[in-house]
């Protein structure tokens, strides 16, 4: 492993000038490309969530002709659905004190001063524009009596700046995005490719000129010519197995393109959430969020005894039989100024911590409460209904306990990856023509991203920032003609993939993929997860190696290479996650401080809170790929604090 800051310079192109400018003066000088040449250029962009459909609809009604492709049978499908609590804006509405420096500022706080400072001060500026999008969508914001557009708290604000829909927020904007996508694929501007997956980028001469995608129908594979690539292809959470996401989630379209020269950024910055249904059992797939939002009104807690804990963990007492001196709010003890809205990565420590310390609840002592008696009681069961209701019957119909009634159990689980590709101001990759937007990228989030945060970045990528900085790209694309996909770099490329399909279906070994996926998963959380230390990282290295060689020997695949066959999807899949593992533990084991997500337990302070070495790794890590069995090379891109005071956490 090899660090190397002079040789390879990593420019991000950030615009000189006050920060409160800079969008405005890139925006008033970039280059443009007109209606004409527009109707000339192609444009591929692989993904259909809220990064990707907002992107390729704008895209599409700029004029350029968008070939738009996700894994899903349609762009709805896609894991941004989920989404449940909010979207953040800087509108201040609730006239309580919001700025679009406030949420700047929010920001970069909370992701622990790793984050690049131009990208965020313009996601807060765009933030509002998005509400005004979305709302002219017909987009069903919850509103307040008056008809004014209602909002929520979330982690790590002062301030409520939530827009949201009851607890589908990201379902709802994701349907005002696919209808604008449907507008352009009926106009003829978007042509969409549901139930494909890339399986490479095809470079030419240096550029991103295409890729290679599996029609997972027939189980062909076909070539996609364009002048530029966009990847919104989401996070890469799945790699711990058991994780929020959708199953289909996966980080194999970034992997392809950080094989073909794009680095991969901060990989080991992922996002463990405080607000999840604790693990039940050996045989589960997939764990449940219960949203952020409960914590505006919902209080944490857990027994104040230890023997109470014992008793409730061996069903002999009851949570509603615990007096109120006998609870310890320990969020609201700990950080009286956030109390239980303290952002994600501190109150899952916290957590953890007092479930380590032996006072966690539920069969396995690994969940602490999630209490709503309080709010019921003060607001009335009505309104915690008409906010909450949705989130408390899915937490009925999985625990079959009611959350009216008894408090809800719940414990932090991997939830989101703030690391990703790495993208310059203009969201282009280290490959020239390829960009990389949303959660895909290494966002604007650094060490910790906020809550309702994610669709504020996916939508302002998509909708207000890529349509303008990849034209900057394309105005000097317009006397390229359209390529033949008959090229040689066509030719090598969809090669590639064939063997890379025929090696897997010919192991005929005889592990299941999700049984070596489990395994992997287990390594990642135990020595990569919510606490990690030098031993557990090296550690996970040389285990995930261990799973690698297995799997490459050992997997089964059942069926045909050329056919329909989801085994075979998520074994290339799997492929691809056992070497992100590989990348997040290295990068992990390099950064020895503690800062947002990245809990290295030999860096805390006397109580506990991560501890940065800013004078050492106030940096952002550029993995650089050598070759199959070469180690990476880690580059920096230095970050220079010239707008905040950086300076400790504090959310006491
Ligand atoms: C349960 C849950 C609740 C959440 N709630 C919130 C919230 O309230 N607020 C908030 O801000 N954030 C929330 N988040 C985070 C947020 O939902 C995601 O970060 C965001 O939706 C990601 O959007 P995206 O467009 O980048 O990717 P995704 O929505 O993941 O979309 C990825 C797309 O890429 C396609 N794709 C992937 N690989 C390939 C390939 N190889 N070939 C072709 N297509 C491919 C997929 O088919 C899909 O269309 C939540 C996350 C979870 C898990």
């Amino acid at each position: 492993m090899t660090t190397n800051n002079e040789k390879n310079k990593i420019d991000s192109k950030v615009p000189q000038g006050p920060l409160a400018e800079k969008w405005t003066e890139y925006k008033a000088h970039q280059k443009l490309v007109n209606p004409a040449n527009k109707r000339r250029l192609d444009i591929i962009v692989v993904g259909t969530g809220l990064a990707g459909a907002s992107a390729a609809a704008t895209l599409g009604e700029l004029g350029f002709n968008v070939k738009n492709f996700c894994i899903q049978d349609s762009p709805r499908r896609a894991h941004s659905i989920a989404a449940q609590g909010g979207i953040n804006a800087a509108k201040n509405y609730q006239n309580d004190g919001d700025s679009v420096y406030r949420l700047f500022y929010d920001t970069i706080k909370g992701g622990d001063y790793r984050a690049r400072e131009s990208n965020v001060y313009r996601l807060a500026e765009v933030s509002n524009n998005i509400i005004d999008q979305c709302v002219a969508q017909g987009v069903p914001f919850a509103r307040e009596y008056g008809g004014s557009l209602a909002n929520r708290s979330f982690g790590g604000a002062q301030v409520s700046r939530t827009f949201y829909a009851k607890g589908q927020t990201g379902q709802q904007l994701l349907l005002g995005a696919y209808s604008a996508l449907s507008r352009q694929a009926q106009k003829g501007s978007v042509k969409l490719y549901t139930r494909y997956e890339m399986l490479d980028l095809v470079i030419i001469d240096g550029k991103a000129r295409g890729i290679i995608a599996r029609n997972l129908v027939s189980g062909k594979t076909e070539r996609f010519s364009a002048h530029a690539v966009v990847i919104a292809s989401g996070g890469y959470g799945n790699t711990f197995f058991l994780s929020t996401n959708a199953m289909g989630s996966n980080g194999s379209a970034v992997m392809q393109i950080y094989r073909k020269g794009a680095y991969f950024a901060n990989p080991c910055f992922a996002q463990i959430h405080p607000t999840c249904i604790p693990v039940h059992g050996e045989n589960q797939s997939k764990l449940t969020l219960m949203s952020e939002s409960l914590r505006n009104d919902g209080r944490i807690w857990v027994p104040k005894k230890k023997e109470d804990a014992e008793a409730i963990r061996a069903g002999k007492l009851k949570p509603t039989q615990i007096k109120e001196e006998d609870r310890d709010y320990y969020l609201e003890r700990r950080y009286p100024a956030f109390g239980n809205l303290v952002p994600r990565d501190v109150a899952s420590r916290a957590a953890k911590e007092r479930c380590d310390a032996g006072y966690g609840v539920g069969p396995t002592g690994l969940a602490v409460y999630l209490d709503f008696s309080e709010p019921i009681q003060r607001l009335g069961r009505d309104v915690v209904e008409a906010r909450y209701g949705n989130l408390f019957q899915m937490y009925y119909k999985i625990v079959d306990e009611n959350p009216y009634e008894t408090p809800m159990m719940i414990y932090p689980a991997i939830h989101y990856t703030m690391g990703g590709i790495w993208v310059d101001y203009e969201l282009q990759t280290s490959i020239p023509g390829c960009f990389c937007i949303g959660e895909a990228n290494f966002s604007d989030h650094g060490a910790n991203r906020l809550g309702a945060s994610a669709l504020m970045q996916g939508l302002a990528d998509g909708y207000f920032v890529l349509p303008y900085t990849i034209q900057n790209y394309l105005a000097g694309e317009i006397s390229t003609p359209r390529f033949s996909t008959d090229l040689p770099e066509f030719n090598e490329a969809e090669k590639g993939v064939q063997e890379r399909i025929d090696r897997l279906m010919k192991i005929q070994g005889k592990r299941s993929v999700d049984s070596l996926h489990k395994e992997l998963g287990l390594v990642m959380w135990e020595y990569v997860g919510m606490g990690r230390t030098k031993e557990t990282l090296e550690k996970a290295i040389v285990e995930i190696k261990r799973i690698k060689k297995e799997f490459w020997s050992d997997v089964f695949i059942p069926g045909d290479g050329k056919d329909q066959n989801t085994e075979l999807e998520k074994a290339m899949r799997l492929a691809d996650f056992l070497e992100i593992g590989d990348l997040m533990a290295r990068d992990g084991l390099l950064r020895e401080e503690s800062c947002g997500g990245h809990f290295r337990l030999e860096y805390q302070t006397s109580d506990g809170e991560a501890l940065r070495n800013d004078e050492k790794f106030s940096y952002v890590s550029c993995w650089k790929y050598k070759g199959e069995d070469q180690e990476p090379e880690m580059l920096k891109e230095d970050l220079n604090y010239e707008f905040t005071k950086v300076q400790q956490r504090n959310y006491k």
